[in-house]
């Protein structure tokens, strides 16, 4: 629980997964942290809190600000390839990873972070009129700011804009279904494949994003990637890896893309190195041997680890170095142009132009 109090004159809006205790709390049911709240108490989030008896969102409508980015990045390498995604975050996380790589946003306290308020129809409207084909909710997870979330996602829908969250999967069943059926594509961080790495590094637990991640497979139609960012000797073991895509495999299927990317010492973690090239090349083995048909490696230069390959007749499908495309042989209904067999994704005719670029977009008040 955070040692902020939500204060009078605090903006917030009502929220509808929380339940009232026996013992006078109330507790706040969107994510398996399961916060016990007394008045004015904020959740381990900072951005949910008790107020007037209620749990309430202190963050709608407010972003830590817009950048156009290549859908490559969020990583999503089957869904939309080459096409911009106007992507934006707000305040706070529900995990305390200690290598966060957005730990000035995920872990602010202060609310000026939020520099550009934005309604959902002004961010809808800014996608469209610059040519972005989605929107993600990423830089912090989008599960603590749901409400707001679930109506940019609504807006855009109505204007054919796509919608990506970002995320760590870490939701409860309740809002996970309807946060979800909001979404048209995810990428989920499977951060590790042990409870124990979960549980120290993050402050949680791995059976809840496991649960995350059937329910994605079983019950929606989410296009939805997985990444899992090696930390040398936290959780890069080939045994680890191993046992991840062999469950990967048997749980999910063959076709969920999953992206092997390289740990930058960051936050709480200066005393690691970055992850080594080799590390993540093997990672990308091990999970192509044990059945996983798309495979990649991400943060590093390695045009063989970053391009997308026919599972069947191992031809160059997609081209890719870092975040640029290169040659593309798929047809028109997104089948291998050498053998036809079809390649899961979601894909149109012709690649996105967008390339590389990052874009900052400032919001007209
Ligand atoms: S979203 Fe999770 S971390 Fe935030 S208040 Fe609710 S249960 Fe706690
Ligand atoms: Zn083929």
């Amino acid at each position: 629980m955070s040692d902020f109090p939500i204060e009078a004159g605090d903006e917030v809006v009502s929220t509808k997964y929380w339940h009232k205790l026996d013992d006078g709390r109330v507790q706040c049911d969107v994510c398996p942290r399961e916060c016990k709240l007394h008045e004015g108490q904020r959740g381990l989030c900072f951005v949910r809190g008790r107020k007037n008896d209620e749990v309430v969102s202190t963050t709608y409508g407010r972003s830590s600000g817009f950048v156009i980015d290549p859908i490559e990045k969020k990583p999503l390498n089957h869904f939309l390839p080459g096409t911009s995604v106007f992507s934006f975050g707000t305040a706070g996380c529900n995990l305390s990873c200690k290598f966060c790589q957005n730990w000035d946003m995920s872990k602010s306290r202060e609310m000026d972070t939020l520099a550009d308020a934005a309604s959902p129809e002004a961010i809808a409207q800014a996608a469209h009129a610059n040519g972005c084909r989605s929107v993600a909710f990423t830089y912090n997870d989008p599960v603590i700011f749901m409400e707001y979330a679930v109506d940019v996602a609504k807006a855009c829908r109505a204007r054919d804009i796509r919608t990506v969250a970002v995320t760590a999967g870490y939701i409860s069943p309740g809002a996970r279904e309807e946060f979800f059926s909001h979404m048209d594509a995810a990428n989920v961080d499977l951060k590790a494949f042990t409870d124990d790495f979960y549980h120290k590094i993050c402050g949680g637990r791995l059976q809840p994003v496991l649960d995350t991640l059937k329910y994605l497979k079983h019950e929606t139609d989410v296009w939805f990637e997985l990444t899992t960012l090696l930390i040398p000797g936290e959780n890069d073991s080939e045994r680890e890896i191993d046992e991840m895509t062999r469950w990967v495999v048997e749980n999910l299927g063959p076709d969920v893309p999953m992206h092997f990317t390289a740990f930058h010492p960051d936050w709480k973690m200066l005393d690691h190195p970055p992850t080594p090239q080799e590390t993540l090349v093997k990672a990308r083995e091990i999970a192509l041997r044990n059945g996983v048909h798309y495979a990649f490696t991400g943060n590093v230069h390695d045009k063989a680890g970053q391009s997308t390959w026919c599972p069947k007749c191992k031809g160059l499908l997609i081209e890719r170095d870092w975040y640029q495309l290169g040659e593309w042989h798929l047809d028109a209904e997104g089948h291998c142009a050498h053998c036809g067999e079809a390649v899961a994704g979601v894909f149109e005719e012709a690649p996105g132009h967008w390339g590389p670029r990052r874009q900052v977009v400032r919001m007209k008040k």
